[in-house]
C-alpha cells in the first residue's frame, strides 16, 4: 500500500495533508524517513511514526449509530442526508456503508462499517440474525396476533414472514393504539409494517433497539454514534 494511503486510511490527515507532511519529513517508515508520497509499506510488518507517534494499523471500523428518522441508510445522497453524512470529519471513511437499512422514517441502531465479510455475515438470510424493533401502533394487538406472528405470516405480493417473535407492552383502548416489541430473523423490505398490516394494523413510530446479542446503546442520542466496543463486535462477529 502507498504511504500516503495508509496515513490517509488511518485518518491521520486528508490524501493532500498527508502528502505534504510526508514532504517535510514528518513521517518515518522502521526509523527511517521517508520523503516520497508513493513508498510502498505493509502495514501488518513495518513500522510507521507521524511526527514521532506510532501509529496503530487498523483495517475495519464499526461504528454504533442511533438513527433518526428523516434520514436515509446510504452512503450518498443528492437530496437527502445519509447515515454516513452524520459522521464527524474526523471519522468519515469513503469506505463506511451501513450494514442493512432501516426505512426514512425508522430510527435505532444502524451499525456502519467497511467491514464487507461481517456485513455479509449479519445480513445472509440463512444465518437467522436476530433484530428486535420497537413499535407504535395504531390499532389493538392481540394475543391472535402474537400467535399468528409465531406462525409466520403472508405478507403482501405473495410473500412469506419467517416467524417473529412478538411481545404486547402495551394497550391503549381508549385511543385504540398499541405498543410492541418484535424479533424477527430476517430483513425484508419494509418487513416490520408489512408483518403488523398482515394483522390489519398500522406501524406509527418504528425504532431498532437491538442487532444480534447488540444493543443499541442508551446514552445515544438520535443522531450520536460511537465505535462497538471489541466485546460487541466479538458477540457480533
Ligand atoms: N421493518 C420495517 O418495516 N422498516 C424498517 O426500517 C425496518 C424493518
Amino acid at each position: 500500500m502507498r504511504l500516503d494511503k495508509f496515513l490517509a486510511d488511518m485518518q491521520v490527515g486528508s490524501r493532500k495533508e498527508v502528502k505534504n507532511y510526508i514532504k517535510k519529513g514528518l513521517v518515518q517508515v522502521n526509523h527511517i524517513t521517508v520523503k516520497q508520497d508513493k513508498f510502498q509499506v505493509n502495514p501488518e510488518i513495518d513500522e510507521i511514526f507521524f511526527d514521532g507517534e506510532k501509529i496503530e494499523y487498523q483495517e475495519f471500523f464499526y461504528y454504533m449509530l442511533n438513527k433518526p428518522a428523516g434520514v436515509i441508510s446510504a452512503t450518498r445522497d443528492q437530496q437527502h442526508q445519509t447515515v454516513v453524512d452524520l459522521l464527524q470529519a474526523a471519522d468519515f471513511r469513503s469506505d463506511l456503508f451501513p450494514v442493512g437499512r432501516l426505512d426514512k422514517d425508522t430510527e435505532g441502531f444502524v451499525l456502519l462499517s467497511n467491514d464487507g465479510k461481517l456485513a455479509h455475515h449479519l445480513l445472509s438470510p440463512k444465518n437467522h440474525v436476530e433484530k428486535e424493533y420497537f413499535a407504535k401502533v395504531a390499532g389493538i394487538m392481540s394475543g391472535e396476533d402474537s400467535a399468528a406472528f409465531a406462525r409466520g405470516l403472508l405478507l403482501d405480493k405473495g410473500e412469506v414472514a419467517l416467524p417473529g417473535e412478538l411481545t404486547i407492552l402495551k394497550v391503549d383502548e381508549e385511543s385504540e393504539t398499541s405498543e410492541i416489541s418484535l424479533i424477527i430473523h430476517e430483513g425484508k423490505f419494509h418487513q416490520v409494517k408489512r408483518m403488523v398490516q398482515a394483522v390489519g394494523k398500522k406501524v406509527v413510530y418504528l425504532r431498532r433497539d437491538r442487532i444480534g446479542g447488540v444493543s443499541l446503546d442508551k446514552a445515544l442520542a438520535l443522531g450520536e454514534y460511537r465505535p462497538l466496543t471489541s466485546e460487541e463486535l466479538a458477540v457480533l462477529s
